[in-house]
């Protein structure tokens, strides 16, 4: 399979898109700073020589993600697994204090991008025999058991589970699954050096999802 990860310059992208390779698949690196390109492809040609490539791609600007999809169409003839991974936490004000321009600013990586980044790429999603989209979520966004402080970051992920419900239900007559996966509490730049779960635990969440044909579309896993 093609896939490409968004944010895999590090963290759980970055671990995702190594056992990807490792399981043979060709995985198609993004990040949002040029610089990154260098470091990461030395890092990972390796692990399955002629089956890494690099797209940069800021999710967070509509004209990267523009670009983006243009330089890739040309590039490839089709992508079988869009996984919508990069994120950002936002300050733990709960719902009484946060800025809405804070809120704002989350989601426009957090929900936006996915919702943009999805449209753009669907032309050539819609070119593979059985097309996936990941969206990695947060059991921070789950309505069912939902907690307080971080407002702006579980606004953003309840929304993204939204946009994962009623794309799979737009997508299901062409057989596109979209579905949202929680990681888990990661060791990451992100997650902090409490969290129980390594990188690779975190990827491989993601990971049952891309290979498994048997999930149901429009869930969160
Ligand atoms: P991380 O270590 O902070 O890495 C985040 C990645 O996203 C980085 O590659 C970062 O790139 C990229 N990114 C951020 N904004 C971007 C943008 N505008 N355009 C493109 N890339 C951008 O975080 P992580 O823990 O790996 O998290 C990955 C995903 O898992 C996120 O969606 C997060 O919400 C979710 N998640 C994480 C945990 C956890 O415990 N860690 C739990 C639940 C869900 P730069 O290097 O350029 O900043």
């Amino acid at each position: 399979m093609k896939i490409l990860i968004t944010g895999s310059n590090r963290g759980i992208g970055r671990a995702l898109a190594e056992m990807a390779l490792k399981n043979g698949h060709e995985v198609i690196i993004t990040a949002r700073k040029p610089e990154d390109e260098q470091a990461t492809l030395n890092d990972l040609e390796h692990l399955s020589p002629g089956n890494v490539h690099f797209q940069q791609l800021d999710v967070s600007n509509a004209d990267s993600i523009r670009n983006a999809a243009s330089s890739l169409s040309q590039k490839f003839d089709s992508i079988d697994v869009l996984v919508n991974n990069a994120g950002i936490i936002s300050d733990s004000k709960g719902t009484d204090l946060v800025n809405a321009k804070e809120v704002e600013r989350i989601m426009q990586t957090n929900f936006y991008g996915p919702l943009q980044n999805s449209q753009a790429l669907l032309p050539i999603l819609r070119k593979s025999k059985s097309a996936k989209i990941i969206n990695v979520s947060s059991g921070m966004g789950a309505l069912d058991g939902m907690g307080g402080g971080y407002a702006a970051y579980r606004l953003s992920k309840t929304a993204l589970n939204g946009l994962t419900a009623v794309m799979a239900a737009d997508l299901s007559g062409e057989g596109i699954k979209v579905n949202a996966v929680c990681p888990g509490w990661v060791h990451t730049d992100m997650g902090g050096k409490d969290a129980p779960r390594t990188p690779e635990q975190g990827a491989a969440s993601i990971y049952y999802l891309i290979e498994n044909e048997n999930v149901v579309s429009g869930k969160f896993y």
